[in-house]
């Protein structure tokens, strides 16, 4: 029994600690509010409970949290992820309760553009809130219970301090966490008081060493394989922080801790998988090859998480690295297509000049929008199929950007894809309790919203019969 006793639990609640049906793309129903059902049938269907061991340790977790856990056991605390439908098994007797989120309070889009369209919740902030209202929770932290949040949406507490009060929280970490974490973890062991907020800035980032290995099986079977972005998109957080190149050893263990644990399939993670290895923004077609010849020695399925539009024209058409990704991944017959995440942002080109200069390089970012369709086009040829995001209301946008954007999405009509439009929410909207009710959508925007959603009902029904349903109906 004694070593079943955890003293730091890692925690989240169900729209993070999900698999969403070993579908990733279905866990982006969390992100709205339930519409024309029950709330707790559509949180079924986007986010369904995660199979654990007795103690309440999931089968797959977040891979953040994997990295947190790993770090902290390889320093000896006894600590594990536990299910948040387990936590009462643990925290009269635990000393800390991180937690991690995507989007704790629904203010990321799409979250925020789900609120802002239908003026309701969306499931994920709801979520959040019933567990943080856990009695559990409530009745540890009046004994004394630590409680660190960080993640990636570690600064929306920023915007949230009533409840950062209410819920007792004793440290906002507010970026990687791996090198702070520690510190704060001796902090509660020595007695000494925790700081209220920690920013992690580009010069405290963990280097690769320093980043330890996953233990257990992640969400999906996704392994990071670098950090960071040189495009450095002035509406990007990302490019704060430095690039690093996660080697392929290290890629390997991970792949083998969750083919091990039964997670066969894989999504490759990184802003741009594209860029693994590269040197500055010069594409290294070697080290793509080497790392998808890996992927397809261990995995079922393959999938990345992002990849830019620019490095997608420039590989296939200096390398025709796209054709042979394609000839790997789909290899033996399993898959005949692989999933990605692209960001469109914007048609125009003055504003992309303006907010994103480099997101077009290799090629001038005065050929963005054309960067942007050939893309597609190779996309479209190579059963690489694309979510691609669009960003309304940035900063400087006026009303002809949204007009180019419009008409570039019809150049993307013969293109298979889905194509979501977000809003883009200045912080200092986000103050505002009621921002969704005052924050403005003008006709332009309606307009881009209406072709992105005749466009994906278009795609959807295809890449669901020909693709996604395919695919799933050789693991049920
Ligand atoms: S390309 Fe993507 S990840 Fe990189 S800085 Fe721009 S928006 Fe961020």
């Amino acid at each position: 029994m004694a070593d079943e006793r955890f003293e730091i639990i890692l925690t989240t609640d169900r729209t993070m600690m999900s698999n969403h049906h070993g579908k990733e793309f279905i866990g982006f129903m969390a992100t709205g509010p339930p519409i024309g059902m029950p709330e707790s049938l559509w949180m079924w269907i986007a986010a369904p409970k995660m199979k654990t061991d007795r103690l309440g340790r999931p089968w797959q977790a977040p891979y953040a949290m994997r990295k947190l856990e790993a770090l902290l056991q390889d320093h000896g605390y006894k600590a594990a992820i536990i299910d948040p439908d387990h936590l009462h098994k643990h925290l009269d007797h635990a000393k800390i309760l991180m937690l991690s989120h995507h989007d704790y309070f629904a203010l990321c889009p799409p979250s925020s553009e789900w609120w802002l369209v239908t003026k309701r919740e969306p499931v994920n902030a709801r979520s959040f809130r019933r567990l943080m209202e856990k009695p559990e929770i409530r009745r540890a932290k009046r004994n004394g219970l630590k409680i660190i949040v960080g993640g990636p949406a570690g600064w929306q507490w920023l915007y949230k301090t009533d409840l950062w009060e209410r819920w007792g929280v004793d440290t906002v970490v507010d970026g990687e966490g791996e090198r702070i974490v520690l510190d704060l973890v001796e902090k509660v062991y020595s007695g000494e008081p925790l700081p209220r907020y920690v920013f992690v800035g580009p010069n405290d980032v963990p280097m690769i060493e320093e980043i330890p290995k996953i233990k257990h099986a992640s969400v999906n079977g996704l392994v990071e394989i670098m950090r960071g972005c040189p495009r450095h998109c002035k509406f990007c957080s990302v490019t704060l922080r430095p690039l690093r190149y996660i080697p392929l050893e290290m890629i390997e263990e991970e792949m083998l801790v969750n083919v091990r644990e039964g997670v066969k399939g894989g999504i490759l993670h990184s802003e741009d998988v594209l860029l693994y290895g590269a040197r500055g923004l010069r594409l290294n077609p070697d080290a793509l090859i080497k790392l998808h010849k890996l992927a397809r020695k261990h995995l079922e399925t393959i999938a990345w998480s992002h990849a830019s539009l620019a490095a997608i024209k420039n590989a296939e058409e200096e390398y025709g690295l796209i054709s042979k990704l394609r000839e790997i991944i789909c290899e033996d017959g399993v898959q005949d297509y692989w999933g990605v995440e692209v960001g469109i942002e914007t048609g125009s080109v003055k504003l992309a000049k303006k907010i994103m200069p480099a997101k077009a390089a290799p090629y001038p970012a005065e050929k963005w929008p054309d960067v942007v369709e050939d893309a597609f086009a190779i996309m479209h040829e190579n059963n690489l199929i694309p979510a691609a995001t669009l960003i309304l209301g940035l900063p400087e946008e006026e009303p002809d950007d949204v007009v180019k954007t419009a008409e570039l999405l019809d150049r993307l009509k013969p293109y298979r894809s889905l194509i979501v439009p977000m809003f883009f929410v200045p912080m200092g909207v986000l103050k505002d309790k009621d921002w969704f009710t005052t924050f403005k959508v003008s006709d332009e925007h309606i307009e881009v919203m209406r072709r992105c959603l005749w466009h994906s009902v278009r795609w959807a029904e295809e890449i669901i019969e020909k693709f996604y349903l395919k695919g799933w109906s050789k693991f049920i």
